[in-house]
C-alpha cells in the first residue's frame, strides 16, 4: 500500500496527474494530511468515486500511541509509536511557553554505533519514510491539541544516514501548504557524516545543525564513536564551518561528559583550542548511565567546572536542561526496554 503521507507536494501532484485528477487536488490531500486526516473516507475534499479508486492502492497512515509516558517534574512527555510494520520508534514532546517542541526518531534504531547511546544497540532495523517522520509530528500535535512550534531530529537514529527521506521531511513540514514550519524553528543533529553536511550546507534550507561531538581530540573520539574513524575532527570542523558560512546558522557542539572518557581538565582545555575563534555553542550533557554500556555520569559539580573553563576562555557553553528524568533515561532506552518486554 502506498501511504500517502510519504509523498512531497510535487509527487503528490504527479501522482494525481497519473489518475488523470487535477494538481489543485493534490494540495487538498497535502493539507488534509498535515491537518491530521487519518483515514482516505476522511478526504472529503475529494469526491467519494475517487476516495474509492484511491482506496485501492493508497492509505494514510500515522504513527500509533503504544504508550505514553509524561514527566510529573517538568511535563515532558515520551511516546512509544508502532510504525505499520510493527516496529516501535520512540518521540519526545517538551511543552514550553512558546509552544511544544518535538524530538523526533529518524530510523528504527541506529547502526553508528556510539558508545554511550541505546538506541544503536540492536543496530539499525530501517529507515524511516518520510511520511513516517512527519507522522511523529501530527501525531503529537493531534494528541496534544497544539501546534508544534519546534522540532528537532535528534531521537532514535543518524538523520543523514537516512539522507533522502530527511529532505523529503523537511520539505514537507515547511511547505506552506502543509505544516508550515520555518526552518530555522528545525533543528538536525548528526554524529557528523562529512558528505552529507556539505551536501545539506547547500540544499538553502538554513536548518539549524546540532553535531555530536563527544570528544576534543580524534583520539578521544574514535574511542567513543567509530564513524570518527572515518571522517577525522579536521574534516568534520571545516564542514561545519562551511554550514556556517553558507546558511549563517551557528553550529551547535553536542558533548556528553562520561566520567573518566572526555571529562578532564585536559579535555576541555582541548576543547578551548578547538573553538576559541569560532562562533559556535557548545551544549554540554550529562551523559546517562547506560547499563550495557557502562558509562558513568559526571557529577554535577564537574559538569559546572567544565563549563566554567570554558565561557572563562570565552567558548560558549551552557549545561542542557533535563528533561523528563522520572520517565526514564536517555533516547532508545525507552524502545529497547519495550523490546525487551
Ligand atoms: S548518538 Fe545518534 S548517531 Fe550515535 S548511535 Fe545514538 S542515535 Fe546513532
Amino acid at each position: 500500500m502506498i501511504n500517502l503521507c510519504d509523498f512531497t507536494l510535487e509527487e503528490l501532484t504527479e501522482y494525481f496527474k497519473n489518475l488523470g485528477e487535477a494538481s489543485f487536488r493534490a494540495k487538498q490531500v497535502f493539507s488534509f494530511i498535515a491537518k491530521g486526516c487519518e483515514s482516505i473516507d476522511d478526504l472529503t475534499c475529494l469526491s467519494k468515486a475517487l476516495r474509492e479508486k484511491l482506496k485501492c492502492e493508497c492509505e494514510i497512515f500515522l504513527p500509533k500511541v503504544e504508550r505514553k509516558l509524561v514527566s510529573k517534574i517538568d511535563g515532558t512527555i515520551k511516546y512509544l509509536l508502532t510504525l505499520s510494520d510493527g516496529n516501535i520508534i520512540e518521540t519526545v514532546a517538551m511543552k514550553y511557553h512558546h509552544g511544544i517542541s518535538v524530538c523526533v526518531s529518524s530510523q528504527v534504531g541506529c547502526a553508528m554505533g556510539c558508545t554511550f547511546c541505546a538506541s544503536t544497540l540492536g543496530g539499525r532495523v530501517r529507515n524511516l519514510t518520510p511520511g513516517e517522520i512527519t507522522g511523529q509530528i501530527i501525531r503529537v500535535g493531534k494528541d496534544l491539541g497544539e501546534r508544534v512550534s519546534n522540532i528537532v531530529v535528534m531521537g532514535i537514529g543518524e538523520p543523514f544516514d537516512n539522507y533522502e527521506n530527511l529532505i523529503k521531511f523537511l520539505k514537507n513540514i515547511n511547505n506552506p501548504e502543509g505544516v508550515n514550519l520555518g526552518y530555522r524553528h528545525i533543528t538536525v543533529s548528526t554524529c557528523g557524516i562529512v558528505p552529507k553536511i556539505i551536501d545539506f550546507a547547500n540544499q538553502g534550507m538554513s536548518v539549524n545543525l546540532a553535531v555530536s561531538l563527544h570528544a576534543p581530540t580524534d583520539e578521544y573520539r574514535k574511542a567513543i564513536m567509530p564513524i570518527a574513524k572515518k571522517y577525522s575532527l579536521n574534516e568534520l570542523l571545516d564542514a561545519c564551518r562551511y554550514y556556517f558560512n553558507k546558511t549563517g546558522r551557528r553550529i551547535t557542539y553536542e558533548y556528553a561528559l562520561i566520567e573518566g572518557k572526555n571529562s578532564s581538565d585536559e579535555c576541555a582545555r582541548l576543547l578551548i583550542e578547538l573553538f576559541k575563534n569560532d562562533n559556535c555553542h557548545i551544549n554540554l550533557i550529562p551523559v546517562n548511565d547506560v547499563k550495557e554500556r557502562g558509562n558513568v555520569r559526571v557529577s554535577k559539580k564537574r559538569v559546572e567546572e567544565f563549563k566554567n573553563m570554558l565561557t572563562r576562555s570565552h567558548v560558549t557553553a551552557t549545561v542542557r536542561r533535563e528533561l523528563g528524568s522520572d520517565i526514564s533515561a536517555s533516547c532508545g532506552q525507552l524502545r529497547n526496554s519495550a523490546i525487551e518486554q
